[in-house]
């Protein structure tokens, strides 16, 4: 295992792997590992002869400077974490990523704009440019991103598709917790009563499902019964709750193809977001 904190070395570790014509699964994180990031890791062990791991805390993506300040960030026991089942770390800092005069910005339409994007304004072009550098730089064969981020699946995937990047995005499922709490590196900042309160979160996206499936077409009612569940429980502010279709991540009046629940819920300063997949038949 190898930790490159410069993009120069690690492109030559990257040249090598080519030369040898060795594929690449390349896995961008920003840190404090859980079982979420693991199941990608293990993902792409299984289908590369390469595993890379980035990890960055991507500064152009949070919109909200007291969340950068306070993501948690716990590098030594990340690397001995994925000592055994990744091949490259990459670990750049801030300068090495964006020097001096840095001026990109991917914006990728309209998916950027709509969801997490119109609460987040700016997140998914910092995400999109920052994955778009580390695509250039690790040149994967494979890049695994994780379901539990819906929309910025979908963003890294057109992003591919429009840029004609030789890459395979693979999706991996939501890794939760025995509660049904999707894993997240955020979760360390929610106290215990905190942790409880978010259950309602996990347990309204299973409600919204099964009213769906005992047919419910309107959107706004199944919205309507899932918002009357979490009012119910104090201490979390619901900010929304959208069904999009699977197909074209469109919002939706009538539900009539799979969709995809959304919700994004704030509980003290933590800010967090979990989706379900709904399909019909
Ligand atoms: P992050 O470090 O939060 O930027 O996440 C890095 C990658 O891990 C992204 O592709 C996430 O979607 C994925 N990920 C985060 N949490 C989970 C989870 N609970 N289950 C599966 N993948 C996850």
């Amino acid at each position: 295992m190898t930790v490159c904190k410069n993009i120069k070395k690690l492109i030559f570790k990257i040249n090598k792997a080519k030369t040898n014509h060795n594929s690449i699964g390349f896995i961008p994180t920003m840190g404090a590992l859980h079982k979420g990031h693991l199941s990608l890791i293990q993902k792409a062990r299984k289908e590369n002869d390469v595993v890379v791991v980035s990890i960055f805390v991507n500064p152009k993506q949070f919109n909200n400077p007291e969340d950068l300040k306070r993501y948690p960030r716990t590098i030594e026991r990340d690397v001995d974490l994925i000592r055994d089942i990744a091949d490259i770390i990459f670990i750049p800092d801030t300068e090495e990523i964006y020097p001096k005069g840095f001026g990109a910005n991917i914006h990728i339409s309209p998916l950027a704009d709509v969801g997490e994007g119109k609460y987040r304004p700016g997140h998914f072009d910092g995400m999109a440019t920052v994955v778009l550098k580390l695509f250039h730089i690790t040149q994967p064969t494979r890049a695994y991103f994780g379901k539990k981020d819906y929309q910025q699946y979908l963003i890294v995937k057109q992003m591919v598709r429009d840029l004609h990047l030789p890459i395979k995005i693979v999706g991996g499922e939501t890794m939760r917790e025995e509660s049904g709490l999707a894993m997240s590196s955020r979760n360390v900042r929610l106290s215990h009563s905190d942790k409880e309160k978010a259950l309602i979160i996990y347990q309204t996206l299973q409600q919204g499902k099964e009213i769906i499936q005992q047919g419910e077409q309107n959107a706004q009612n199944v919205i309507k019964k899932m918002t009357d569940i979490t009012e119910r429980e104090e201490g979390i502010t619901i900010e929304y709750i959208e069904i999009r279709n699977m197909s074209d991540f469109l919002e939706t009046d009538e539900i009539t193809e799979d969709v995809v629940i959304l919700i994004a819920a704030q509980i003290g300063e933590v800010r967090l977001i979990d989706n379900i997949e709904v399909h019909l038949s």
